[in-house]
């Protein structure tokens, strides 16, 4: 009861606003007003059997499922977004998003298995300058709405390698070969791990992400979800 007066009270005082335009927006709207919602350029893959997501990794590192929220294009509005909570230090939109894919991939039904949800990590030295990982803020916002659990030492990098986004596509994969590594891998065994990361560009990063977990853990399955991915993500073999 006194939960409910505070929350209520909380809401009268600081009320809650669309983290992507600022309008009010209700507590029943989790963050998001219903324009930005119908602006947002969604893929809808986690609906689709085949899609490209699923597709970029075929051959290469097998996943069970696949999927990016929606479109990171050229100047958009929902890119700028991604770098709000990226290097802004607005890492509660991560959650809020998360929150929102999440609730999406559980309605799909196609991701009811999904026991962990593990983020892609950031270096320590990068972690520590960010001061947060945006990805496990997404990773804890989907696990909210999908009711897992989120792993978030499992995963980590071995090394501190530069930023991929100004690199040529040659150059990123020899930059990140065994870029990753397992550290308990008892705690993945038999489980179906769904990888969080925000966005998707060429897939590399994923990939080792992918083969460094199948490695150390091979009775495990691998599902991805990106928040965002680029339109050329089906380009690139
Ligand atoms: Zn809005």
């Amino acid at each position: 009861m006194l939960r409910r007066m505070f929350g209520a009270l909380s809401t009268l005082l600081f009320p809650r606003r669309c983290i992507a335009c600022g309008e009010y927006v209700t507590e029943a709207m989790h963050g998001i007003c219903m324009r930005c919602r119908y602006d947002i350029p969604l893929t809808n893959y986690w609906l689709e059997e085949d899609n490209p997501v699923k597709e970029r990794f075929a051959g290469i590192a097998p996943i069970v499922e696949g999927s990016a929220l929606f479109f990171y294009s050229g100047h958009g509005f929902w890119r700028s977004l991604v770098h709000r909570f990226k290097y802004g230090g607005r890492w509660h939109i991560a959650r809020t998003m998360g929150r929102w894919y999440g609730a999406e991939l559980k309605c799909s039904g196609r991701y009811d298995d999904v026991d962990v949800i593990v983020p892609i990590p950031l270096h320590p030295v990068k972690m520590l300058k960010r001061g947060y990982n945006q990805s496990a803020y997404l990773a804890e916002g989907m696990a909210e709405m999908m009711g897992v659990s989120v792993e978030r030492g499992a995963l980590y990098r071995r090394r501190n390698n530069p930023s991929q986004a100004r690199r040529h596509t040659a150059e990123r994969w020899q930059n990140i070969e065994n870029l990753f590594a397992v550290r308990h891998a008892e705690r993945l065994r038999a489980k179906h791990i769904l990888l969080v990361d925000d966005v998707l560009t060429t897939g590399a990063t994923m990939t080792e992400a992918i083969r460094a977990i199948t490695d150390a853990v091979p009775d495990c399955r691998v599902s991805v979800a990106a928040l965002a991915v680029t339109r050329r993500i089906t380009a690139i073999r």
